[in-house]
């Protein structure tokens, strides 16, 4: 087997101790192999050269051959620079350096022949290449090369040391020119036979050293292929294994609680989506298998009524429900519109928070014991060691991505046969995404919304435009309407947030003065009780601004809100501008979400802006987020701890590649779940080698 792939990389000549320390550091390669997984973001064609005579302005980059008649230098100061006047048969190019002119003077020769490449400019009549790369003819024909030549990405102090994209290259081709390296093939024939992929050992030399554009192709398709492949195999086995061995509770009876829930409790009915998604859950519920369900829906698709259901179902077959949210604020709120939904029926509610009374604690704990509660409603505080339940058979959690896996993992523990666990989020997360995130989840899509919703208008306005916002909002307020103001806060400069928070409520306290207007605030520096009493005058339409900072992004419900007002709009990210928008437009009067932005936008800034002006669509905007952002920065996989690196699928752009490697590993499980035929044992050792130590999401369930 291939051991030098895993000989740290200072032994690779041309590297030494200091440059292996530099690599890891900055690039994480330590060993051969993650040198050879280190793949270019881009190829430059050195297939064609060009004569001088056909240069043109708008020429990208060039390749020439000829050689340099005559250096001088020329000018003074920091304008002083070294040129060499570079000839071919058909006429003359000049070469400019400002920089290390010394060192060019000793390298390069008159009359030798060389290749140059770099991109022409025009200078005062004649062309001019500016720090051209320059090579012998000679040695060119000697190294590892090739016709398409690699570029990688290097990190300013890379760059500092001398480590830039053509050392890196440099060093990749000493790599390939060990004879002792070697890639064992990693996919097994049934699927490199039929589906005609380059082998592995192919596909690394040609991602570093194409002849053609057919050899970047194929071998970008087979180590993308092979990326996504395994970790849905990954992902699909350990779904696999929680299905064929362990159990889950049976609820099996749809019981009082919810059918008079239904009869006489909902003022509404169900959107096709939520009498969907509910069948889905009680199939999963009643197979005495344990759900492990992600339920999608956009901002107000009415996912907490199929919670509650949920629960109510849990509750009819004896089974106690919990509902973590993200925050106190959504708790109560949860708390508050559940325990108004379930009047009349008998199931105890409780809610638990971090600032819930001694005394009340005490009744609460005594209550999950005795099974007096049977939907315990809460924060964190749900599942600290402490909270011991009688009988916990179903979990919920409600916007998952602020949880970390660790918090959930604790989930798991609290019991030997495992709760349900249906997982809502109201962050869209694009099908790509959610395929390799949650890959062993089963997933239930919200994709209608409840009747009689008008679309919310958007608009954005600058900040010269203020007084005119201002006029609307005194407009809509006289129509009864209330107003939030969101003001960013960004962890980098906190108190400079806060500074544009207070300079905010200052300007509009100023135009929005009492007694006839009232304006709450709510922000990440005030009390637990503060919040809630500006909350409250909020809620009970006391105030008709609410002033505030992120806090209010997830799930506030207050349906007489209509108006939505972003200041420094360009500052958020896409999905979070989305959520902010999913706060007005509940209630049956027109909403507006108003982008406050800065004059100047960055072309980023201006494209946030303009998505969201033209859609509505949650998954469309999450879609584009992911587009625009990478899925390293999507809101959620950083926080969530499961932010993960590909090295060259791009799930903004490989869904078809996605789509082909899920299958595959779909098909090869259906017909060996363990992987233990011949063929199928290069996969087990894959799959060993790259999630062998490594935490994954569906170990902790
Ligand atoms: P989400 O949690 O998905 O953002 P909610 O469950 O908070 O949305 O629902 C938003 C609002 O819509 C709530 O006031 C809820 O009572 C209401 N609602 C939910 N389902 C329906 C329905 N089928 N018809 C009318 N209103 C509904
Ligand atoms: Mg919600």
């Amino acid at each position: 087997m291939s051991e030098l792939l895993d000989t740290e990389i200072k032994f690779l000549p041309g590297v030494g101790p200091k440059r292996a320390e530099l690599l890891s550091e900055e690039a994480g390669i330590h060993t051969f192999r993650d040198l050879v997984s280190y793949f270019p973001y881009k190829y430059v064609d050195k297939t064609r050269f060009y004569n001088v005579s056909e240069l043109d302005t708008d020429m990208q980059y060039v390749q020439l051959k000829g050689k340099i008649r005559r250096f001088s230098t020329e000018g003074g100061g920091t304008a002083k620079r070294l040129t060499a006047d570079f000839y071919d048969e058909t006429g003359m190019v000049r070469l400019v350096w400002f920089k290390g002119q010394r060192w060019v003077l000793n390298a390069y020769k008159l009359e030798k022949e060389y290749i140059i490449f770099g991109k022409p400019t025009l200078f005062s009549g004649a062309f001019n290449i500016v720090h051209p790369e320059i090579e012998e003819v000679e040695k060119k024909a000697l190294r590892v090369s090739s016709a398409y030549e690699a570029q990688y990405s290097t990190t300013e102090k890379m760059k500092d040391h001398f480590l830039h994209s053509k050392t890196i290259a440099k060093l990749m081709a000493t790599a390939f020119s060990q004879p002792s390296l070697r890639f064992a093939e990693t996919l097994p024939e049934s699927i490199t036979g039929t589906m005609k992929l380059m082998s592995l050992s192919d596909a690394m030399f040609r991602i570093h050293f194409p002849d053609s554009n057919n050899d970047i192709e194929n071998a970008r398709f087979r180590l993308k292929f092979e990326e996504l492949f395994y970790i849905q195999l990954n992902l699909l086995r350990y779904k696999g294994i929680r299905t064929r061995k362990t159990h889950g509770f049976l609820f099996s009876i749809v019981g009082d609680r919810l059918n008079s829930f239904y009869k006489n409790n909902l003022s509404f009915s169900l959107t096709g989506a939520q009498k969907r998604v509910i069948r889905e859950i009680r199939t999963d519920l009643g197979s005495g298998k344990q759900m492990n369900r992600l339920l999608q829906g956009d901002v107000g698709s009415g996912k907490t009524m199929v919670a509650l259901m949920s629960m109510l179902i849990g509750a009819d077959n004896g089974y106690q429900s919990c509902l973590m949210a993200p925050t106190e604020v959504l708790a109560i709120q949860h708390f508050n519109s559940i325990s108004h939904f379930i009047r009349g029926i008998d199931a105890g509610v409780a809610l638990l928070t971090g600032s819930t009374k001694r005394s009340e604690r005490a009744r609460i704990e005594k209550g999950l014991l005795d099974g007096s509660i049977s939907i315990l409603i809460g924060t964190h505080a749900l599942i600290e060691e402490n909270v011991k339940y009688r009988n916990l058979g179903l979990v919920i959690i409600d916007e998952q991505h602020r949880f970390g896996v660790a918090q959930r993992a604790k989930l798991w523990q609290k019991s030997d046969c495992p709760p349900h666990v249906l997982v809502m989020t109201a962050t869209p997360i694009p099908r790509t995404l959610a395929m390799t995130l949650y890959g062993d989840l089963d997933v239930s899509v919200i994709d209608e919304m409840p009747p009689g919703r008008k679309v919310i208008k958007t608009m954005t306005f600058t900040d010269a435009e203020r007084e005119k916002v201002f006029g609307f909002m005194r407009r809509q307020i006289e129509e009864g309407r209330q107003i939030y103001v969101v003001y960013p806060l960004i962890k980098e400069s906190e108190s400079l947030d806060y500074k544009d928070l207070e300079d905010g409520l200052e300007s509009m306290a100023r135009a929005f003065p009492p007694p006839q207007y009232c304006i709450s605030v709510v922000h990440g520096r005030m009390t637990p009780r503060d919040k809630a009493i500006s909350m409250n005058l909020f809620r009970k339409g006391q105030a008709h601004i609410m002033v505030a900072t992120t806090v209010i992004e997830v799930g506030v419900d207050i349906p007489n809100a209509s108006v939505m007002v972003v200041e420094s709009a360009e500052r958020f990210g896409l999905s979070q501008l989305h959520q902010l928008r999913g706060r007005v437009g509940r209630g049956a009067d027109q909403s507006f979400c108003i982008l406050m932005t800065s004059h100047r936008l960055s072309a980023d800034a201006a494209e946030r802006i303009n998505t969201l002006i033209a859609t509505n669509d949650g998954f469309e905007i999450a879609e584009a987020d992911l587009r625009m952002r990478g899925p390293g920065d999507l809101e959620g996989t950083q926080q969530s701890g499961m932010a993960f690196d590909l090295k060259i699928a791009d799930l903004g752009r490989d869904g078809q590649i996605l789509n082909l490697a899920r299958s595959r590993a779909e098909e090869i499980l259906a017909n060996d779940p363990d992987l233990e035929s011949s063929d199928n044992k290069v996969l087990k050792a894959g799959l060993k080698r790259l999630f062998g130590k490594k935490f994954t999401w569906s170990e902790i369930s």
